[in-house]
């Protein structure tokens, strides 16, 4: 059985679920030990065990340790499950990481599948469902499999209570993605949405977000939602280019000024166009394990956060390809996997 240290670098959640990715395409069993060592309380939480039991649940996988706050986890999968699935994360814990983890097995499933995911849409350390609508998703299609992507009801952290719906129709293998260039600016826009709080904190975010970017005013708009949801507070900043789509995303806390929330986000979407690349530090991270699994690939992003060198470094020990990683301008890397 295949050991891995989930303490290595970043030391946090991405070790678990691109170990439990892997074990199910190439169904070997797993002992995945000291689990999110690096964080400030380790072991599984709530998304974390809905992502071993989703992935428990889609490789029909014997498994232990599957409990709240365990840091060792064993995974033994005996098939790839497609058609229906139900995941619920059961509190504002996020719909999109568990998504993640049973994606790349299903991307290449014998038959389709449709996926309910209820628990976060919007939460804060993780991919928004808005970024994995128009940045993620749309690069995973550009290597053949269809998927679409639904969101139903949005949950905010930390009441959360969203659903989304997920359909995926797979291929027998990916294709490599090359990513080297943006191309054209298509669009750009800011939209603050607030769930059950004053329309005033989206407009502040707004604000503080022009004030970093300098965009036209129609850039920016509110979005006001009431009824069920929230309270939450999100802002998105979206920019569209010829070959790719990033989201920004900043979300509002007890405590941090609506104008920090939106300057910071405005601040990342601004230094990614000033970089002139197509990846963002996040998309970064999340492309290199369908690039792995397509055998080869290449993007230009920013500078490496410390979730793509301990990806970069587990798809090494555990698929064995090679990747190398080098700084082509000011704020510019290359990063390229093959065989
Ligand atoms: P981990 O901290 O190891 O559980 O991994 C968190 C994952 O969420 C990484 O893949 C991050 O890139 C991703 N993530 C965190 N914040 C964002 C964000 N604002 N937009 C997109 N992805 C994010």
């Amino acid at each position: 059985m295949l050991t891995i240290d989930g303490s290595t670098g970043e030391g946090g959640g991405q070790i678990l679920r691109t170990t439990l990715s892997l074990s199910l395409i190439t169904q070997t069993p797993v002992r995945i030990t000291s689990i999110r060592k690096g964080r400030a309380r380790p072991g599984l939480m709530r998304q974390h065990l809905t992502s071993v039991q989703a992935a428990a649940q889609v490789g029909r996988a014997e498994v232990s340790g599957a409990a709240l706050g365990s840091q060792e986890v064993v995974f033994r999968p005996t098939a790839i499950v497609a058609g229906e699935h139900t995941f619920r994360v059961g509190s504002a814990g996020s719909t999109t990481l568990v998504l993640q983890t049973v994606l790349p097995a299903l991307l290449r499933a014998p038959a389709p599948s449709t996926l309910t995911l209820e628990g976060g849409t919007h939460n804060p350390m993780a991919p928004p469902f808005d970024f994995l609508d128009l940045a993620y998703l749309p690069l995973v299609r550009r290597m053949g499999p269809e998927i679409t992507a639904t969101l139903v009801t949005p949950g905010f952290y930390p009441a959360g209570g969203g659903l989304a719906r997920v359909s995926i129709a797979p291929v027998p293998a990916l294709a490599p993605l090359e990513l080297l260039s943006r191309g054209e600016l298509r669009g750009r826009r800011a939209v603050a949405t607030v769930a059950n709080l004053p329309s005033a904190v989206a407009l502040r975010e707004l604000d503080a977000a022009a004030a970093v970017l300098g965009w036209e005013p129609a850039c920016f708009r509110p979005s006001v939602l009431r009824g069920g949801h929230g309270p939450g507070n999100v802002i998105t900043i979206v920019v569209e280019s010829e070959h790719v789509t990033e989201v920004f995303t900043g979300f509002g806390e007890r405590g941090v000024r609506a104008e920090s929330v939106g300057a910071k986000a405005a601040e990342e979407a601004r230094d990614y166009l000033a970089a002139g690349v197509p990846v963002g530090e996040h998309l970064a991270d999340q492309l290199l394990l369908p690039i792995a699994l397509a055998g080869r690939g290449a993007f230009r992003t920013v500078r490496p956060s410390s979730h793509t060198t301990t990806h970069l470094q587990l798809l090494r020990d555990l698929l064995g390809i090679r990747a190398s990683v080098e700084p082509i301008s000011e704020g510019a890397w290359h990063i390229e996997i093959g065989r």
